[in-house]
């Protein structure tokens, strides 16, 4: 297969997200053939490491043997069946070791299809409950400076990331961003602990003044993903939790990104010892194999929709919730969680990682190298506002999928990268940035 061709075709018919698609007449597209492990491929042997998990989703490499297995034997019982008035075998295994992950607090799972979809249906449930619960005047939601929760209406709403959101910010209704709690906004002397303390003084100054009209309070917990993976302290969390029980508000954590082994814990709620009172959870739900979404939440948020009348239920369905091919990947997914001992062995792998990037860490143009889990992340010092897109061309040079956030470069591997690839990935993103 001719890459020029694939290319041509593509540009013709396929509008790409996130893209001035102006930008392919110098920016070309990247056609690929197959993947295998941590591997992408393209149709000419050429070949890249999926440093960034095909946009944070992929946990255990491309085409898996024990994922795509797991596939195969649904594929022959069955591909999908709706879930209002069915249920089927994947989808309830799937609540219930969901639910005994997170130790059984959250045992209410409702299915969405994306990301963005597990968001809304988070933000109307929790409206909802407060309407049932007699406080329908409760219908503003909260949420930090930086944040990223989708690009629907309702995420927009909620997300504070200027290039997404200002555009469309005509259609959005208002909602409150208050100080992120991510450190490298704290002032020049403050200690990380003040300023963690200072951005939870701002939330409960928010709620001191908002909360009889807010529903919930939602975060991305430990990493702000999209705006750069901003990274703060566990006990933000924590204060957050306190706050939000004092005045009656929702936690709604949207582990979208982080959940799923991505800060060092299967989620990252865990590092603060909280429970929130939504928990979202999509992009490796599925290893990153099919689309598939999951809002969790506690027994006493469901018994508030549990009645005679209709709508006090909650009236809202994507068709494709719950599908069994992608319950069934998840399931597949966990398996591996458990049988490899994923999270610990993790912790090797991302030591071992800490060592290899130490020259990065200390080349002249980097500043804020971070770590968190399996999550590597720094800026770059540049006037270049098209850094992102020639950094991009330049990791591609040295066989790596590297694709920064302004200049934001971040790693986020798959978990079956070995120690000979984590050394290429040093390696060549040190020699992407000598060359850009
Ligand atoms: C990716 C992401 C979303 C949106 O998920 P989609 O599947 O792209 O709709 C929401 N929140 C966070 C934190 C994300 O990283």
């Amino acid at each position: 297969m001719n890459n020029k061709y694939l290319m041509e075709r593509s540009l013709k018919t396929v509008w790409h997200p996130c893209t001035q698609m102006k930008q392919h007449e110098v920016l070309p597209l990247v056609p690929i053939a197959r993947g295998e492990g941590a591997w992408l491929y393209g149709f000419q042997g050429e070949r890249y490491l999926d440093a960034i998990g095909s946009w944070w989703v992929n946990l255990f490499g491309h085409t898996n043997p024990r994922i795509n297995a797991a596939i195969r034997e649904q594929l022959d019982k069955l591909e999908h069946v709706m879930l209002a008035g069915f249920t089927h075998e994947p989808v309830i295994e799937l609540s219930e070791r969901l639910g005994n992950l997170v130790s059984g607090k959250l045992g209410h799972c409702f299915y969405g299809s994306d990301g963005a979809s597990a968001i809304e249906i988070a933000l109307k449930m929790s409206f909802h409950y407060w309407h049932n619960s007699g406080h329908p005047e409760k219908n503003d939601f909260v949420s930090l400076q930086n944040g990223y929760h989708g690009e629907t209406l309702g995420t927009l709403s909620v997300t504070d990331v200027a290039l997404f959101r200002d555009t469309y910010a005509p259609l959005l209704r208002h909602s409150a961003h208050v100080l992120t709690p991510d450190w490298r906004y704290a002032a020049a002397g403050e200690s990380a602990e003040d300023y963690t303390q200072r951005a939870a003084a701002a939330l409960e100054a928010h709620l001191a003044q908002h909360h009889a009209e807010t529903a919930a309070l939602i975060v991305e917990p430990l990493v702000q993903g999209a705006a750069g993976m901003g990274m703060y302290h566990p006990d933000y969390l924590k204060l957050a939790r306190q706050i939000c029980d004092k005045y009656r508000v929702h936690l709604i954590a949207d582990e979208i990104a982080v959940g799923f082994g991505r800060t060092g814990t299967m989620f990252a709620c865990e590092q603060a010892h909280i429970t929130p009172d939504f928990l979202c959870l999509a992009k490796g739900l599925s290893g990153g194999y099919l689309p598939l979404s999951v809002v969790m939440t506690t027994d006493s948020i469901y018994q508030a929709f549990y009645h005679d009348e209709t709508t006090h239920g909650f009236l809202h369905s994507h068709t494709h919730a719950g599908n069994a091919l992608a319950c069934r990947a998840a399931l597949a997914t966990l398996d591996i969680f458990e049988h490899d001992d994923i999270i610990n062995t993790n912790r090797v792998k991302a030591n071992y990682l800490n060592h290899a990037v130490q020259p990065i860490a200390s080349h002249p143009t980097v500043k804020n190298f971070r770590n968190c889990g399996m999550i590597w992340a720094f800026e770059v010092e540049t006037n270049d506002p098209a850094f992102a897109g020639r950094f991009f061309q330049a990791a591609l040079a040295q066989e790596l999928v590297l694709r920064p956030l302004g200049n934001t470069v971040y790693f986020m591997p798959p978990y079956i990268i070995n120690e000979q690839e984590m050394d290429l990935l040093a390696a060549g993103t040190l020699r992407a940035l000598d060359s850009c």
